[in-house]
């Protein structure tokens, strides 16, 4: 089984200008194979420094992915550091030249044969094998000797995943079996997501691991194996556990993690199946839950539009009794209530007659200033006014100690559940 390793080339993925994506990348799609690398290793644009960390790699790896580094700056310097560490010359290879020139053209220019910046990306170790670079000018190159495979990509990530599969992923072997499956999850903990599975589901073998990764306000759980096919059946019988475990807070499940989807695209799916048309009043988010729907592309079939009423005044020229705020507060169930009706009646008013329109509504305190001890901050009312007369609404705290936008991210995230929760009746 090959021993992998990364090498990240570039001054900026080691100063903190860049996160290291590429090796991350790499890995997740190597997974699909059956395989982890062992090692990933970052080095800055110094000669010695990158030939060192070649030494290093061969020392303890046979099949190497390097990223970076091949472009036509004086500061991309990784073929000439191989050929260095491998002992052999460089060499401006006709056929990397020509495919710098159909590069060029296909972009509608010429390469001049005065170019050298451009030119010099053609210059590769003796002995490399050149690997076409369909979305950009630099080639990479391969080297397979004395036992060990190296591959040579470039750093920009578009064209680092275009060369991936071709040049890289088809090289390795088919380890062993794969099985992932990943849900997302939201407003739970992960420790308490971790008690519930240990309590409700038992002992997962040690060769199925159990991952948990939060990007607030969601929890992505993951079950993943690599290797061991004679525990398949095991798996999928765990899935269907976790399926049951999570089914109340699950909003999307996938077997590739980069394959869940985001709530406002489940909120924009739930809304097509009705043939509904969805749309927001929003006080303490400003328009960001407005902002999160028309993110989806396509969602302009199911978006009607949107009101921001931030001030008392903005509420009630909406349609909100002033009565209501006078009496409850702007922040309160009533309140909230009456601004999904007012934007629905609005909406019904400029002519969604023949369609199910659905209004989803926030009025909460985002902090860090405005909370009292009866409404502190966080505090959020959600309300959804719905066809039939349908009133659903959600009093919500967020988390405490969180910062003014993570509370409304937060508060948008309650929207968008109280919404889907209501369109897949
Ligand atoms: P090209 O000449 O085609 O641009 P290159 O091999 O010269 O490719 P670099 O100059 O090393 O690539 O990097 C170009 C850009 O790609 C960097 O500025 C950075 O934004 C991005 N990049 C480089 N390495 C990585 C990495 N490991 N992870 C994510 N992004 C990276």
């Amino acid at each position: 089984m090959e021993r992998i390793e990364f090498i990240a080339v570039g001054r900026e993925v080691l100063d903190g200008r860049v996160i290291d994506t590429n090796s991350s990348f790499m890995a997740q799609v190597m997974k699909q194979k059956g395989h982890v690398a062992r090692f990933a290793q970052r080095v800055g644009d110094v000669m010695d420094e990158v030939i060192d960390a070649f030494q290093v790699a061969e020392a303890r790896s046979d099949f190497i992915v390097v990223t970076g580094g091949l472009g036509p700056t004086v500061d991309d310097l990784t073929a000439e550091a191989f050929a260095r560490y491998k002992g052999v010359a460089l060499a401006s290879r006709p056929e990397a030249v020509a495919q710098i020139q159909a590069r060029f053209r296909s972009l509608g220019r010429e390469l001049d044969p005065k170019d050298s910046d451009n030119l010099k990306q053609a210059f590769l170790p003796v002995g490399a094998r050149i690997l076409e670079n369909p979305a950009g000018t630099a080639p990479g190159f391969s080297w397979e000797k004395d036992g060990s495979r190296w591959f040579f990509l470039p750093g920009v990530p578009k064209e680092m995943r275009a060369m991936l599969w071709q040049h890289v992923i088809a090289a390795l072997s088919e380890n062993a079996a794969y099985k992932a499956m990943h849900w997302a999850t939201q407003f739970t903990r992960e420790s308490e997501l971790q008690a519930r599975i240990r309590k409700q589901i038992g002992i997962i073998p040690p060769q199925i691991e159990v991952i948990f990764r939060t990007r607030f306000p969601e929890n992505h759980v993951g079950l993943e194996m690599i290797g061991h096919g004679e525990l398949g059946g095991e798996f999928d019988r765990l899935c269907g556990e976790m399926d049951r475990l999570l089914a109340p807070e699950t909003f999307s499940r996938a077997s590739r993690a980069e394959e869940l989807a985001p709530l406002e695209r489940v909120v924009i799916e739930a809304a097509r199946s009705r043939k509904a048309r969805v749309l927001t009043v929003e006080s303490c988010t400003g328009g960001l839950v407005a902002k999160r729907l028309t993110d989806i592309s396509g969602s302009s079939e199911v978006v009607w539009g949107g009101f921001v009423t931030y001030d008392d005044l903005a509420k009630e020229s909406l349609g909100v009794d002033p009565a209501l705020i006078a009496k409850h507060g702007a922040v309160s169930e009533p309140v909230a209530k009456a601004m999904a009706e007012a934007g629905r009646y609005r909406a019904i008013g400029a002519g969604l007659q023949e369609v199910e329109v659905w209004s989803v509504s926030l009025t909460g305190i985002a902090g860090p200033t405005g909370g009292t001890p009866e409404k502190p901050v966080g505090l959020c009312h959600v309300a959804v006014a719905g066809p039939g007369g349908l009133l659903a609404h959600v009093q919500t705290q967020a988390p405490a100690l969180r910062e003014r936008d993570e509370n409304r991210l937060y508060f948008s995230q309650r929207a968008l559940d109280l919404l889907w929760r209501q369109l897949k009746l």
